[in-house]
């Protein structure tokens, strides 16, 4: 195995800021790359940018993401109309964008001007159709049918269908169905896809029905696979593939992982595209005897040099990793020393400093021949990546490489 060269972990030039995130726009980019080759020609490449971009900042991935990606999926129609205004600004050419959550009428009216595809999951949508002929649009606002499979989140079930979907029919001059998806309950937590599968089945049939009640028309984008069913199920590639979290650089699961070295026998370099780390506040010795952070839960056992860094809960970091975390400071380990607090957390640099001059801590991220990942620290919390990188706080400053 090669071993890379060891990239001291370095800071910004700017010195006021407390923690910051690294954001690799390269590895964005090949990211997709190895995504668009997995799914081979005709399969549509979304990334879904949904949680502020998984948590990576979405004003920072933008750039990378808008030129690599066929289409761009949300949650909320603030965030297509930031998608369309940075196109705007960048002159960049219009990308589809679908809002996977709910809309407001207003928000309706403005993102059919803005021709923004929005998800329609439930039949109180007819309620706003009457606000859109009033609106007087240039063109239908352009709907994807969503169909509960079997996950019991959002969406039409097959009971539903078609009989409340019908309302569609008398509203063509303002809608026009332009997808049909659905959303998989069980692809990351296994390894044999036998509940995806009748989930795939199950939307075969909404799309028949559908159909048949000329409700969808033959060309309607068909899509249901997140990054792990992209990679394990070549059945549910269909139309397009909406890439959330391997967009990052990460995994689904550990399962997925597993599963795609059978399915596709060789599995996709995905690169992690994302860093943290923080310049300590301030280190220092502490005897022997002295304790460290809220309820005394750590003693230090011998004098100890610790650095405290300006990072906690607030920011992002678990409080449940508390006395079992380490970060990296030049290239070595350092326990995260009794609880996590909410702006700071205390480290021991006995081994890693030589002085007590401040030092850059890697939380997240390669520091020399280590590196923490961010399934490292999501194991720490009991939780999943998802859930780690989701909730690096929007303050914190992203700074792209
Ligand atoms: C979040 C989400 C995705 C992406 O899931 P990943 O596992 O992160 O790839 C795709 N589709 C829908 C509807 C989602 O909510």
């Amino acid at each position: 195995m090669l071993v890379p060269a060891p990239r001291p972990a370095t800071a910004p030039a700017f010195p006021s800021i407390a923690s910051w995130l690294e954001i690799d726009a390269t590895a964005l980019r090949r990211n997709l790359e190895a995504m668009r080759r997995v799914m081979g020609p005709g399969v549509r490449i979304g990334s879904v940018v949904k949680g502020n971009a998984y948590g990576h900042g979405l004003a920072e991935t933008l750039p990378a993401l808008h030129a690599a990606a066929d289409v761009l999926y949300v949650i909320t129609p603030q965030d297509a109309f930031a998608i369309r205004d940075h196109e705007r600004r960048h002159g960049a050419p219009r990308r589809q964008v679908l809002v996977l959550g709910p809309a407001g009428v207003e928000e309706t009216i403005a993102l059919a001007r803005e021709e923004v595809d929005l998800v329609v999951a439930d039949a109180s949508f007819a309620a706003i159709v009457p606000a859109l002929r009033e609106a007087g649009l240039d063109a239908p606002l352009r709907a994807h049918l969503h169909i509960d499979t079997g996950l019991g989140r959002e969406g039409f079930t097959l009971a539903d269908v078609p009989a409340r979907t019908a309302f569609l029919t008398g509203a063509t001059d303002v809608v026009r169905v332009a997808g049909v998806l659905s959303h998989f309950a069980n692809t990351e937590d296994v390894t044999d896809q036998e509940y995806a599968t009748s989930q795939l089945n199950a939307l075969e049939e909404a799309i028949r029905r559908l159909q048949a009640e000329r409700i969808l028309p033959a060309n309607a984008e068909r899509h249901v696979a997140a990054s792990a069913a992209a990679m394990l199920l070549p059945r549910a590639r269909l139309d397009a593939v909406r890439i959330g979290i391997a967009t990052y650089g990460l995994w689904p699961s550990s399962e997925t992982k597993l599963s795609a070295r059978v399915v596709l026998g060789e599995v996709p370099k995905l690169e992690p595209v994302l860093a943290w780390r923080c310049r300590s506040q301030a280190v220092k010795w502490l005897a022997a005897g002295s304790f460290v952070g809220y309820g005394c839960t750590y003693r230090c056992d011998t004098d100890t040099r610790v650095a405290v860094l300006p990072v906690g809960y607030f920011d992002g970091y678990p409080r449940l990793v508390s006395g079992r975390a380490h970060v990296l400071v030049n290239g070595h380990r350092c326990p995260v020393l009794g609880r996590v607090m909410m702006n700071h957390i205390v480290v021991d640099v006995t081994r890693a400093a030589t002085d007590d001059a401040p030092v850059v801590a890697t939380l997240i991220g390669h520091d020399g021949h280590d590196a923490i990942s961010v399934e490292q620290l999501a194991n720490w919390a009991q939780t999943i990546n998802y859930e780690v990188v989701t909730r690096l706080g929007a303050h914190l400053q992203r700074v792209v490489r």
